[in-house]
């Protein structure tokens, strides 16, 4: 480390668990990774864990405490930092947000007043905003010096065009509720638009459709790099199918669970956002590793959809970019799961997709094509890193 360069902190908070990263930024160059590691279990048994920048464990302990929130766990958390800064000053602290409204359409740093706007999301995004804003007030009190900066999963998708923002709902409804599709995961998918020219020069400036599968699981269309449409919407809900979420859904389902079935709006939250998607189809696990080891037939059903509607959403995107250069996975299963990758290019073989398998069964950390030569369609497994995209947005909305 030397002493000149600054240091950013990111958190990636949920709510059981925060995560950090500690990246050095150097003067024009791209932040350098030091540390990562999370708390989890906040509210039940708050653990603190770190690795270095190689992924060597470096501490594993419990959180002491009797509060056992998130106050508790950052305040851990920055004691190990400033053990290991020794004596550095944090710089500035980037969060992902989650949702950044219609008002956020670029990171922006923080002070009371985006405070404010942010607490008026919190509706959009009760899952998620509420666990994104709790570090933000704590670490103002713990660090009042150190600028803070909100860095948005909505941002990427700002600049769709009208059509693919809007609900067939009367109008005013997008314009004065701002009940409109405004897609998630932008944090990955501007990583990856940030290194895709290096990777495939053509596709940059084409037409690369980016499937981020895990646990949450969203696809994007890129033209020219920039989003065009997505297959998340107005929440986090919409699209594919997910490790407990539904994905897209006749909302006369919803209307018939609250008429018919008596359910009432926080049963039916429950049923759309945790007990669905790959853990409610399979019955087993919401975890594609656990489907894929399992000789269950509703495991292959599970995953079977999962599959099918990421090549029908790949056909929907294509479209809306009147076709495409590239496919692009990324994300925990994108990055991982050589099953997913195959099957998947197996329905869009109609495209001009054609797998080369040995390339697909190579595990790498590296961006890499696992298409054929002579595949119309280039395929890509590039890992995302969202946290790298916090820490440069972050350093750069400070200077
Ligand atoms: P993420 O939310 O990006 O961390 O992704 C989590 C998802 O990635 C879970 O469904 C995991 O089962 C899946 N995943 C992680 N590693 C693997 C792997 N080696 N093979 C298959 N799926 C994996």
């Amino acid at each position: 480390m030397t002493a000149t360069n600054e240091l950013v902190l990111v958190i990636n908070a949920g709510s059981s668990s925060i995560k950090f990263s500690l990246f050095e930024a150097g003067a024009g160059a791209d932040p350098v990774l030091l540390y990562k590691g999370l708390a989890d279990g906040i509210y039940v048994e708050p653990k603190f864990t770190a690795k270095d920048a190689a992924d060597n464990k470096l501490v594993a302990d419990a959180i002491p405490g009797t509060a056992k929130n998130h106050d508790e766990a950052l305040r851990h958390m920055l004691a190990w930092l400033n053990g290991v800064i020794n004596g550095r000053k944090i710089a500035v602290i980037g969060h992902r947000v989650v949702h950044g409204g219609v008002k956020f359409s670029k990171p922006v740093r923080i002070d009371a007043a985006v405070i404010t706007e942010l607490e008026k999301l919190i509706p959009l995004a009760p899952l998620h905003e509420p666990h994104n804003i709790t570090p933000i007030k704590i670490l103002q009190g713990l660090l009042p010096d150190v600028p803070q900066v909100a860095c948005f999963d909505t941002a990427f998708h700002a600049n769709q065009p009208e059509l693919n923002q809007l609900y067939a709902l009367p109008y005013e409804f997008s314009q004065q509720e701002g009940i409109r599709r405004y897609g998630f995961h932008g944090l990955s998918y501007e990583y990856i638009a940030s290194v895709l020219p290096q990777i495939d020069a053509r596709a940059a400036n084409g037409r690369t459709v980016v499937a981020h599968l895990g646990n949450g699981s969203s696809m994007a269309a890129l033209l020219e790099c920039k989003g065009i449409a997505s297959t998340m919407g107005f929440t986090a809900l919409e699209g594919l199918p997910m490790g407990t979420r539904t994905g897209s859904i006749d909302a006369g389902v919803v209307l018939h669970l609250l008429n018919h079935l008596k359910m009432d709006a926080k049963q039916i939250e429950t049923l759309l956002y945790k007990q669905s998607g790959l853990l409610g189809l399979s019955g087993i696990s919401s975890d594609m590793r656990d489907l894929r080891s399992s000789k269950e037939a509703r495991a292959k059903l599970a995953t079977d959809y999962f599959v099918s509607r990421i090549a029908r959403e790949t056909g929907s995107l294509a479209a809306a970019l009147q076709g495409i250069d590239a496919l692009v996975f990324t994300a925990g299963i994108g990055e991982n799961d050589t099953e997913t990758r195959a099957e998947v290019c197996a329905q869009l073989a109609w495209l001009g997709v054609i797998l080369d398998p040995a390339a697909n069964a190579v595990r790498s950390g590296e961006p890499r094509r696992i298409s054929s030569d002579d595949s119309k369609v280039a395929v890509y497994v590039v890992p995302t890193n969202e946290e790298l995209m916090i820490a440069r947005q972050s350093e750069a909305c400070v200077h």
